[in-house]
């Protein structure tokens, strides 16, 4: 059974219940540490009430020490048998998870379980101040009749959730991530984009907003998830309708094609990462971090509860073993020789040797020079490439326009015309120089 609670925050109180020691008592700080600290910060009011100002920095800061005498009660409490492990957290004596005011705990499903929790639960309350929020909590149970589970719900007085939930914004599925659930990503995205669109941005500003802003949107979820191949595809359609017309609107004609923009800017290309390569990137250090074991709770629950005894190449997974464990078990072939070498490779050297790449070009330099005006470095990329709209090629394209050199008029506009040849143009540096 697990239940899902939102923690309401009551820091004011819970700084009078700090000072009267219980919360620092149970954490095992030294007073000298915590007192000085928090006596400065609170303030008296009129009425006799005390507290700390609203959206002081400290209030954040002792909501997670108080989570995490929570924490430890929960602990404690499954250790003394108040209420029985999950059944598949036990060999990890795994009670909680828990992520600001968001707590997930877990318990074998059981009225004296659900008794249990809620004694703890209660306890905390009277030493904290803090209490659920019920109208956000939820009771997820497995396993149990319709009768038992109506039992459990007069019990706690919490709704009954169904899954699949999703925990700090991503789903929390166990089949194949579907494009459903990733729906919630795109819209975050299209959400991003439409409030760029009114602004007039110029190619190296709307570049920035992917490289920034939309990269660290989409990247929590490639850092956790296997996504579909066609939400991959969406997110990069999205990235490069919004650099080429800065809206949500289809690219033909676009002047780069999106795969070469991928290249790292010393190899001609803008650096962008790709999304797909990014994802598998991301995948293949997950089991970087179960080969090596690196201590998290994650890895610890695979190794009791799905590996056992088995290494992890040497594994054969059931039908009943999640898609992405079978996903990465499939990906052997990719990933041995990348650990061959070493084990102990960062994220960055993973996406490294498994991206595409091409031969490094020499000019990048003039164009990514330290101190460069990403403005004019663009469109001094777009030159070099011959991808500016000059008017041989705007007639290529079927452009009804004139020939001439929109200058001086004596030869054909091209690019090679306007910036090595044009009368008009050097004339006039000539001057500005003189000036
Ligand atoms: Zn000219």
């Amino acid at each position: 059974m697990v239940v899902a609670l939102s923690v309401e925050q009551g820091v004011n109180r819970l700084v009078v219940e700090t000072e009267n020691k219980q919360v620092v008592d149970a954490l095992n700080f030294p007073e000298q540490d915590c007192e000085p600290a928090l006596t400065r910060r609170v303030r008296q009011e009129p009425n006799g009430a005390r507290g700390l100002r609203q959206g002081d920095p400290l209030s954040s800061f002792i909501f997670f020490l108080a989570m995490h005498v929570l924490s430890k009660m929960l602990n404690l409490a499954a250790t003394k048998r108040v209420f029985g492990y999950h059944p598949k957290c036990k060999r990890i004596g795994l009670t909680h998870l828990s992520f600001a005011d968001d707590l997930m705990i877990f318990c074998k499903g059981n009225a004296d379980s659900i008794m249990g929790i809620l004694i703890v639960l209660d306890h905390y309350n009277e030493i904290s101040g803090l209490h659920l929020n019920s109208s956000k909590c939820e009771i997820f149970i497995a396993g149990c009749s319709s009768r038992t589970l109506d039992f459990f719900q007069q019990i706690t007085g919490l709704k009954n959730g169904s899954l699949p939930v999703r925990y700090l914004g991503i789903p929390l599925v166990t089949r194949k991530l579907t494009e459903k659930y990733c729906a919630v990503l795109i819209d975050k995205i299209k959400q991003r984009l439409h409030h760029w669109s009114n602004r007039d941005l110029s190619y190296a500003g709307r570049l920035e907003l992917i490289r920034s802003v939309l990269f660290s949107v989409s990247n929590y979820w490639y850092r956790h998830l296997i996504l579909p191949h066609s939400i991959l595809l969406k997110v990069d359609q999205l990235c490069s309708r919004f650099f080429w017309k800065g809206e949500e609107k289809a690219v033909a004609g676009a002047r780069v094609n999106w795969e070469f923009i991928y290249f790292l800017k010393a190899e001609g290309g803008l650096g962008l990462k790709n999304t797909k390569t990014w994802n598998k990137a991301c995948t293949i250090d997950l089991i970087r971090k179960i080969l090596v074991g690196d201590g998290s709770l994650w890895v610890a629950w695979l190794k009791f509860y799905i590996f056992k005894e088995h290494e992890f190449w040497n594994y054969v997974a059931g039908s009943n073993v999640r898609w992405n464990i079978n996903r990465m078990l499939k990906m052997h072939p990719t990933v041995f020789p990348i650990f061959s070498t070493s084990d102990s490779l960062r994220l960055r050297d993973i996406w490294d040797s498994i991206r595409n790449k091409r031969e490094k070009v020499s000019c990048h330099k003039l164009i990514w020079f330290p101190l460069h005006i990403p403005k004019f470095s663009l469109i001094a990329w777009m030159a070099l490439l011959n991808r500016l709209p000059t008017r041989d090629r705007l007639l290529k394209m079927g452009i009804n326009t004139e020939w001439t050199c929109v200058n001086c008029s004596n030869d054909q506009e091209t690019r090679n015309h306007l910036f090595t040849q044009c009368t008009l143009v050097f004339s006039s540096l000539e001057l500005h120089s003189a000036a």
